[in-house]
């Protein structure tokens, strides 16, 4: 591939599925020391990648912007490639907006897997890392084996003085350890509830711990409540923005979370995790050094990206998950000091 590529990578939201493409973006960088990186995604998470060395320029969507105006915003750019890391319409749509550029797009599953998935059928069992299938975009792009990159997070300048002000204004002893617990999700079958984080929480506490949750503002309402039922919680729910998220990840001890982008940050930034998996497959990431919590139930995990409600009714793939095993598992990890850095 010449020096003068300039390739334009495509990933619009979430939080952790663009938090994902840092491995993909290593590998690629370290493929083609070169080219120009272009990343397009969403105006509000765009501090997800400024920072991050391997790209060179970020072209953000803005809200409300129409993908005639978006395309010829990233034709502006001159791509000799487009790196498809989303594969939902959006992106298909800007695809067909570049004609003459060449175009690769990643394989998000199987479709044999879609259809009696979606259906309760049976449950879905990734069949390999979700950044292996970003990485074999790469190096269907690259048109050979190229190696692995590392999952890691790039904060900004600002982002952990930013988390400390909020922290210190909240009363936390920035001298002392801090748990950090991130009960919320985009999908309710992916919560362990409130109530069970707030039993955590009197654990570490009692332990000598300090606890901050974390959440945005519609969240508001896990926070209220696990501070309430665990005094001496401080609750941080809708005080900080996407910078100030990563400065506190990274200031925590250890960190507890859902299936949800603040646990990928959590991994990413190498701080010790506890994850709860429950309707979704856990097997899509690596957890080597973390600790992960996955009931086993018989009919998990039923669904992609999680469900509103439980559709057998019982919820045990979380409500198996009890605070005594959850410290259990936590309880060293506060103990353990930052962790390398993962591939997934
Ligand atoms: S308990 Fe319910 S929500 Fe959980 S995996 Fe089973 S069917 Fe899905």
């Amino acid at each position: 591939m010449p020096a003068e590529e300039t390739v334009l990578v495509l990933r619009f939201s979430a939080v952790g599925d663009v938090v994902l493409t840092a491995p993909a973006i290593e590998a690629l960088r370290a493929a083609l020391p070169k080219a120009r990186i272009v990343y397009a995604v969403k105006e509000r998470l765009a501090h997800l990648l400024l920072h991050n060395p391997a790209v060179d320029e970020v072209v953000a969507l803005r809200p409300g912007e129409g993908p005639w105006n978006y395309a010829r915003r990233l034709r502006a750019v001159k791509p000799t490639v487009v790196l498809d890391l989303h594969g939902k319409i959006r992106s298909k749509i800007l695809r067909a907006l570049m004609p003459g550029v060449r175009k690769v797009v990643w394989h998000k599953r199987d479709f044999r897997d879609t259809v009696p998935v979606k259906l309760a059928l049976r449950p879905y069992h990734s069949s390999m890392l979700f950044a292996d299938r970003y990485h074999k975009a790469v190096e269907e792009l690259v048109g050979r084996a190229v190696p692995r990159g590392r999952l890691r997070y790039f904060l900004g300048p600002d982002d952990v003085a930013e988390a400390e002000r909020v922290l210190r204004a909240a009363g936390i002893d920035l001298s002392r350890p801090i748990f950090g617990l991130s009960p919320g999700a985009n999908w309710e079958t992916k919560r362990w509830p409130a109530e069970r984080f707030a039993g955590l929480a009197r654990r570490a506490l009692a332990a000598g711990v300090q606890v901050a949750v974390q959440g945005s503002e519609s969240e508001a309402g896990l926070g209220a409540l696990i501070a309430q039922l665990s005094p001496g919680t401080v609750d941080l729910c809708g005080k900080l923005d996407l910078r100030a998220l990563g400065g506190f990840i990274a200031r925590c001890a250890a960190f507890a979370a859902n299936d949800s982008g603040p646990m990928h940050i959590a991994r990413a930034l190498g701080v010790p995790t506890l994850a709860f998996f429950g309707s979704t497959d856990p097997a899509m990431f690596d957890f080597t050094g973390h600790q992960l919590l996955f009931a086993g139930v018989e009919c998990a995990p039923c669904s992609f990206f999680g469900r509103r409600r439980c559709p057998r009714g019982h919820f045990r793939c979380m409500l198996d998950l009890d605070v005594d095993r959850a410290w259990n598992a936590l309880e060293p990890l506060l103990r353990k000091g930052r962790l390398p850095l993962l591939s997934a």
